[in-house]
């Protein structure tokens, strides 16, 4: 595909006229053409107005028309082929394999939001039969059902240029709930960008929808992105990125005439709790599977295990010996982007500089442009006590924390001092780590979205039962999840009709159920 340089707004190719953005090669340093200039203003205003048109009709869609048009997105992305697979192992610094791997997912996750469409469930219809004889008071006839917020804001992630980008899981879940989506794209990623923007533009015109129901923009966050959040026509925002940016979108969406909702995936540390039978059984294989969660991608996964929490004892030695071992060998890896990098580099240097860190190990270095060399840190319990937020800051790639306890109850200490995570994981031996076990999960469950057992957080499954959330920082709504088909409840409110006669119901409550989906119905 000719990439063009152009935003998509509606079904028109519109040029920016503000600073140019050019995706940048990060293994190479090398610019990549074409060049995408940032939207107006006036521009967003377009794209929004559109949406707002949009929202009436595709809302109204029903549940076949919304499920063929997800999985049509699938199909044109698929027919993108090794185009898009190239350019955004260009722009991204990913292997292809992992490219091909992400846009698996992509479309798995919308074909699956088609499923879930289809299946009606989340509109969650309930149906409260009236009781004219009820005593003291007659009941009325109460039904509810879930509609969407209205037109969504996608703010498309760096490190999943497909996955949790332009089509993506805040796309495709705010699609699903029957939201025009206006995606900005990141700066990072422009043409696949386009190129994906195309696919679903695509889908729009062959499934005969409103041109309203996407757009995609380009700009820098704090003017293009800026100015979506502020308008009044979006009722709502995904985001994924860093904490000063969701921050950022947070107040901006707070102070408007109309507050909305930000649904922003920030900054999370995925501590992994070593048990001390879990380390008496093998503490070199659970090195050696830590090690590569921490390296894989980079490290510049939302769920890279950035903290490993042990009692100080031969085998917590054991399992620091094996990860130093496996570290000092790895590889350099390229980031993302220049910015990624760099923001690695000082968050990590700003670690090695504090008295109460020990560098354990270092990766192997390389003079390549952007490069993660990763990084094995320790320190002491007390140490971190007395500064959780200084040492439990997300330092965005392959590096991590060790932290040595001088007793299990000290875990349970951590655990109290922590930030909000993505995901908490436990090393253990259930016949041997019961209590603490029962100890830890109870503190947890209060930190974290996701809490695992002998594995690795890296790795998130889209399914029904996931949760991909968390407490602040790890997320803005800790009610909610980003992965997994729980997100479409996020783009979601719920309307009671009371006494409303049967033909002016929405078809999900007419008494025909004509959409034949489940309901919760009481006589
Ligand atoms: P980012 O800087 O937060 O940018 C994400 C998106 O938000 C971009 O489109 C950006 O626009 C926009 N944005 C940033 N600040 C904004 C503001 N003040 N107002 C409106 N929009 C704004 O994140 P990133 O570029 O992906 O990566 C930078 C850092 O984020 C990483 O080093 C890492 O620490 C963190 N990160 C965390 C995760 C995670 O899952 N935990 C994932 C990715 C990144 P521009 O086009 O102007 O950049």
């Amino acid at each position: 595909m000719k990439l063009t340089g152009s935003m998509l707004i509606g079904a028109n190719d519109i040029v920016g006229m503000t600073k140019e953005i050019k995706a940048i090669n990060p293994a190479t340093g090398e610019f990549l053409e074409p060049a995408y200039l940032g939207g107006t203003k006036a521009q967003v205003e377009q794209a929004c107005e559109l949406a707002r048109t949009a929202f009436h009709s595709y809302r109204e869609t029903s549940l076949e028309q919304r499920a063929s048009f997800l999985e049509q997105i699938a199909e044109q992305i698929m027919a993108l082929g090794d185009d898009l697979i190239t350019r955004a192992s260009l722009e991204s610094g990913l292997p292809k394999g992992r490219i091909e791997g992400e846009r698996g997912r992509t479309v798995g996750q919308l074909r699956l939001f088609a499923s879930v469409v289809r299946a009606g469930r989340w509109i969650d219809a309930r149906i409260d039969h009236a009781q004219p004889d009820r005593k003291p008071m007659p009941r009325s006839d109460i039904r509810l059902r879930y509609i969407p917020l209205g037109p969504v804001a996608v703010f498309g992630a760096s490190n999943f240029p497909l996955a949790f980008s332009v089509a993506g899981g805040d796309t495709a879940s705010a699609l699903a709930a029957g939201a025009p989506v206006i995606v900005k794209g990141h700066s990072a990623h422009p043409g696949t960008s386009e190129m994906v923007g195309r696919a679903v533009r695509a889908a729009v015109v062959e499934c005969g929808l409103h041109e309203g129901v996407f757009s995609l923009i380009f700009g820098t966050g704090r003017d293009v992105g800026q100015a979506l959040v502020s308008h009044p026509s979006i009722k709502a925002v995904g985001f994924t990125g860093s904490r000063a940016g969701g921050l950022a979108l947070m107040k901006t969406a707070a102070a408007r005439p109309e507050p909305i909702p930000v649904y922003a995936e920030m900054s999370s540390i995925n501590p992994v709790f070593l048990m001390p039978g879990a380390l008496k059984a093998d503490a070199e294989k659970i090195a050696q599977g830590f090690v590569a969660s921490l390296l894989m991608g980079a490290g510049q996964f939302c769920t890279n295990p950035g903290l490993a929490i042990g009692v100080d004892s031969p085998e917590l030695d054991a399992f620091i010996k094996a990860a130093e071992a496996a570290v000092v060998v790895s590889p350099t890896a390229t980031m993302l982007t220049p910015g990624i990098h760099k923001a690695y580099e000082t968050g990590l240097n700003q670690l090695v500089l504090n008295p109460d860190i020990t560098v354990l190990a270092r990766g192997k270095d390389s003079d390549a442009p952007n490069q993660c060399q990763s990084a094995l840190l320790c320190t002491s319990a007390e140490a971190f006590l007395k500064d959780s937020h200084g040492l439990g800051v997300e330092v965005f790639g392959s590096s991590s924390l060790i932290i040595k306890c001088t007793t299990a109850q000290q875990m349970l200490a951590i655990t109290e001092a922590l930030e909000g995570q993505l995901t908490a994981t436990l090393q253990m031996a259930p016949d041997q780590d019961e209590d603490l076990v029962l100890s830890l999960i109870a503190a947890l469950e209060l930190k974290v979205g996701r809490i695992l057992a002998n594995g690795y957080p890296t790795g998130v499954e889209v399914c029904d039962a996931m949760v991909h959330g968390g407490p602040f920082p790890a997320t803005s709504d800790s009610r909610s999840t980003s992965v997994g088909t729980a997100a479409i409840y996020r783009f979601l409110r719920p309307v009671s009709y009371q006494d409303i006669p049967d033909v002016f119901l929405p078809a999900a409550l007419q008494n025909a159920n004509p959409f034949a989906i489940p309901r919760l119905e009481n006589a």
